[in-house]
């Protein structure tokens, strides 16, 4: 099935995307990795949306995707790891699944991580950020894995089942030990990762891993990793008035499209992103199920 939308974040830029779009009789489907918002789950008390003046965040996620799933929306637990440009056509991995779309929105929050030099060069040639989908591909060789997150820890075990050695770098506190022998921690900072064809190695600030590969777990990646020809400005998408980005069919809302982080601002740029978007695959001429969209007061 080729789905009208993909949407990828569960938070409520998201989820007020995928509501308008289906809304509009779209085919939309939903990515989310981390439990719809881990960002707005944080927030003891949130007061300054509008008719719920007291409510914590995780109450106020919760009744996003309770709207989300009674409208049947097709959600996927799943993080994305790649994001493929065909003829009018995205190809949207997951580690278990293979999706298209005619259009994709951008609504992942904030990412404040950094590429490491080396990573959008080799990423398919050595760096994957999926040990489920590439860990066989190393099998009996050394790899290194750097994770910002504590919650990799089974992607640690399956490089750990599949590799010879695990050089594995926690970029965290509180680092709890891994249960694989052949897995050692390191402290060091990893500078950057290097090769010829493929991935050779990893320099750190003291040394240097000769690796075949480079495993990155992290909340969120740097958008334009997986989509190396999206205009950023800073660590935000760059969008045009209409949320569309540089890339024909690509949309973005929300957080990841830059200040003031808001929900009220998050949700009212998804919208836009949605409709944007429909408007888009109209002038592809891509038939809805029902030719009902409706544009407001134009
Ligand atoms: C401490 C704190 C207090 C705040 N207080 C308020 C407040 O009082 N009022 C207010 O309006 N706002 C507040 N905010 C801001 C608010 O939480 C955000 O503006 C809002 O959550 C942004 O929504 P979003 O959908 O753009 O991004 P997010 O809520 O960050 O959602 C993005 C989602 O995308 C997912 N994702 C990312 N990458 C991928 C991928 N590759 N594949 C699949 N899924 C992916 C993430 O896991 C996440 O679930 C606060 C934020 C913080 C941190």
């Amino acid at each position: 099935m080729i789905y009208d939308i993909a949407i990828i974040g569960g938070g409520p830029a998201g989820l007020a995307a995928a509501i308008t779009a289906i809304a509009q009789n779209c085919s939309v489907i939903v990515f989310d990795a981390h439990g719809f918002s881990p960002r707005l789950r944080s927030v003891k008390k949130v007061s300054n949306y509008m008719g719920i003046p007291d409510i914590s965040g995780t109450e106020l996620m919760d009744k996003f995707v309770d709207h989300a799933r009674k409208m049947e929306i097709e959600i996927i637990e799943e993080k994305v790891i790649s994001l493929q440009e065909g003829d009018d056509i995205f190809t949207i991995g997951t580690p278990s699944g293979i999706y298209s779309a005619n259009a994709v929105l951008l609504a992942t929050g904030i990412s404040r991580s950094e590429l490491i030099p080396g990573e959008k060069e080799f990423l398919g040639r050595g760096v994957s950020y999926c040990a489920k989908v590439d860990a066989e591909k190393y099998k009996g060789k050394k790899v290194v894995a750097i994770s910002t997150v504590p919650n990799a820890m089974d992607e640690i075990d399956c490089l750990a089942e599949h590799c010879e050695e695990v050089y594995f770098f926690p970029r965290y506190e509180n680092v709890v030990p891994p249960k694989h022998k052949n897995v050692k921690v390191i402290t060091d900072e990893p500078i950057d990762i290097n090769g010829t064809d493929k991935v050779t190695g990893l320099h750190t600030n003291n040394d240097y891993y000769a690796v075949s590969g480079v495993f990155m777990f992290r909340a969120s990646d740097p958008l334009n990793s997986f989509l190396p020809g999206l205009q950023m400005r800073g660590k935000s998408v760059l969008v045009d008035d209409q949320a569309q980005t540089n890339i024909e069919g690509v949309f973005a809302g929300g957080d990841c499209t830059g200040q003031p982080w808001q929900v009220n601002r998050a949700a009212g740029q998804g919208q836009k992103a949605a409709l944007s978007a429909i408007k888009y695959l109209s002038r592809r001429d891509i038939k809805f199920n029902d030719r009902s969209v409706t544009w407001g007061n134009e």
